[in-house]
């Protein structure tokens, strides 16, 4: 049996912490299982580490900031390889570099194309623990990359289905997938289960267990996927395809700050605008969200989006510096915005979900300013300063409570 283990920071900030995950690992080996452990950083070092570079230079090369992020793995898989000696454990640490864990170019968000699987496989056959830096690849020119905030969860599930692993469990702070974030809303409930198209939306709409990357490989590679704690048994949330015949109509509600409206107003109705438009915002490689588009009226019509809050100026500046080619006469903005969203594979057949959404946020008082949909979600956009409440209310709506 082979399992690939990831645990997150919280779960190695600390020597104590480091030697707990080694404990846990070290039950699974004795029971005869090839490992291959996985970690983030410790605790807040990718921070810590933005911060140093920030303080150097505002504006860091991205290449060296890389340079700089991979090292926090490093530094983690390096320590639990010397906790492991110290109990007798073979095992071997090993970076992106040394597994060979292939990228595509771009720094600071580049994706994981392929990996090799030979050095890992022959320090398994050595029975050794393998041990592998998350969060980071290397490129072709051989410089390192990094996979995004959050990557780490992206690198084990890779390695699962390279691997060919039995498993991949993602060991974090919390007990597994709850039906909203329970420091909000206090009434939220673990999941059993859930499947990989819920748990991609949420993941993506701002439900922080997982890298929304990592649930779209194990989907693609139909790696079965856990979510459980690091610092207690209980048996987590098992993320798979979906099998409930009858399942509730909504699984889970997410919220996400870190969301920017942008409006370009007073462009001119025609074909080809809204192609020029998201073209300028692609090439800075910058993710838009929802989309908006008001109807023409005298010729002319606005576009309104979201993008992550962090590259919301960059795409501001690229609007204002191609409006006059745009034909548009003025960009609007507004960064006090967040996005709550409800999803569920029930609500595919059941009609009137969205209504009660909008109905529930209706009676609390809150205004939508946007909306998108897909067959298993409905996603609004409200103020920020609502989100808590929204929330609240949408968990209550929908019975999400035990
Ligand atoms: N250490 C990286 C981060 O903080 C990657 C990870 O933890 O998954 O984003
Ligand atoms: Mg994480």
């Amino acid at each position: 049996m082979l399992t690939v283990k990831k645990f997150g920071g919280t779960s190695v900030a600390d020597k104590e912490r480091i030697y707990n995950v080694a404990r846990r690992c070290e039950k699974a080996y004795r029971r005869g299982e090839s490992l291959i452990v996985v970690l983030s950083a410790m605790g807040k070092q990718t921070d810590v580490l933005i911060d140093m570079a920030k303080e150097i230079n505002p504006n860091p090369p991205k290449r060296e900031l890389d340079m700089l992020l991979t090292t926090g793995e490093q530094t983690s898989v390096a320590l639990l390889a010397m906790a492991f000696d110290a109990m007798g454990i073979p095992s071997i640490s090993l970076n992106a570099y040394q597994v060979a864990m292939h990228t595509t170019r771009v720094h600071g968000n580049a994706r994981l194309k392929r990996i090799d699987t030979d050095r890992i496989s022959h320090e398994l056959e050595a029975k050794r623990i393998v041990i592998v830096t998350g969060f980071q690849g290397v490129n072709k020119y051989d410089d390192y990359t990094t996979l995004g905030r959050g990557g780490s969860d992206t690198t084990a599930v890779a390695l699962a289905a390279a691997m060919h692993a039995d498993v991949c469990e993602i060991y974090t702070d919390v007990d597994g997938v709850y039906t909203a974030d329970p420091r909000i809303v206090k009434k939220a409930r673990k999941m059993k289960e859930i499947s990989y198209d819920e748990m991609l939306d949420l993941a993506t709409l701002g439900a922080g267990v997982l890298h929304n990357r990592s649930v779209e490989l194990a989907k693609k590679y139909s790696v079965p996927l856990v979510v459980r704690s690091s610092l207690n048994d209980s048996e987590g949330t098992v993320i798979k395809e979906a099998t409930k015949v009858e399942g509730m109509l909504v699984s889970g509600v997410a919220a996400e700050k870190n969301a920017t409206r942008i409006s370009v107003i007073g462009l001119e109705d025609k074909p080809g605008v809204a192609f020029r438009l998201f073209d300028l915002i692609a090439r800075a490689q910058i993710n838009v969200d929802m989309i908006l588009q008001s109807i023409g009226r005298d010729g002319s019509k606005d576009i309104s989006f979201t993008v992550p809050e962090d590259v919301a100026d960059e795409a501001i500046k690229i609007l204002e510096d191609n409006k006059a080619s745009l034909g548009a006469d003025k960009i609007d903005f507004n960064k006090n915005v967040a996005k709550v969203s409800i999803v569920g594979t029930g609500m595919m057949s059941a009609p009137g979900v969205a209504a009660r959404m909008f109905e529930c946020l209706y009676n609390s008082r809150i205004n939508i300013n946007m909306i998108s949909t897909s067959e298993i979600r409905v996603t609004v956009l409200i103020n920020e300063k609502d989100t808590e409440r929204a929330m609240i209310a949408i968990h209550d709506e929908f019975g999400l409570e035990d």
